[in-house]
C-alpha cells in the first residue's frame, strides 16, 4: 500500500467510497466527480500506476470487472455508449473508468475539469451505487 494514493486508502478501508463490487482482485467504486451518473472506477487492490504494467492476471481481472459493470450500466442507463477508458494523470494507480455516455462531448478534456471541478453530491453516488449493485447481485 502506497500510504500517500488515495485508492489505496480506499482499498485499505481508512478512506470512503460507494463501492459495488470488490473481489480478492479488483475493487470497483463510484467516481465522486461523475461525467454523469453512473461514473464508475475499476481498480487494482494492489498500487501500480500504470495499467500495461500489471501482471497479466491483475488486468484480465481489472477488464473483465469493467466489462461486467458496462453491462450493468447499458441495462440501468442505456445510453447510446459505455465508455471505458484509462488515463491515470490525477491518481496514479491504474483506474478504469466505465462510464454512461450520451454524447462525445461528455468525454472532452472540458467536461473532464468542469467534473473535477464540482462537489460530490454523496446522496447521488450512494444512491446510484445501491442500484448498480443490486442489478450486479441480480445478474449472477
Ligand atoms: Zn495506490
Amino acid at each position: 500500500m502506497d500510504e500517500t494514493c488515495i485508492f489505496c486508502r480506499i482499498v485499505a478501508g481508512v478512506a470512503s467510497a460507494h463501492q459495488v463490487f470488490e473481489d480478492d482482485e479488483v475493487l470497483a467504486f463510484m467516481d465522486h466527480r461523475p461525467l454523469n451518473p453512473g461514473h464508475v472506477l475499476v481498480i487494482p487492490k494492489w498500487h501500480e500506476p500504470d495499467l500495461h504494467c500489471l501482471d497479466e492476471p491483475t488486468y484480465l481481472a481489472v477488464m473483465k470487472t469493467g466489462k461486467r459493470l458496462a453491462e450493468v450500466l447499458a441495462e440501468l442507463f442505456e445510453p447510446p455508449k459505455v465508455g471505458q477508458f484509462v488515463i491515470g494523470f490525477h491518481v496514479p494507480h491504474v483506474h478504469v473508468h466505465v462510464v454512461p455516455l450520451y454524447s462525445i462531448d461528455d468525454f472532452t478534456a472540458d467536461a473532464i475539469r468542469l467534473a473535477m471541478q464540482t462537489r460530490p453530491d454523496q446522496d447521488a453516488l450512494a444512491e446510484v451505487g445501491q442500484r448498480i449493485r443490486e442489478h450486479l447481485l441480480r445478474a449472477r
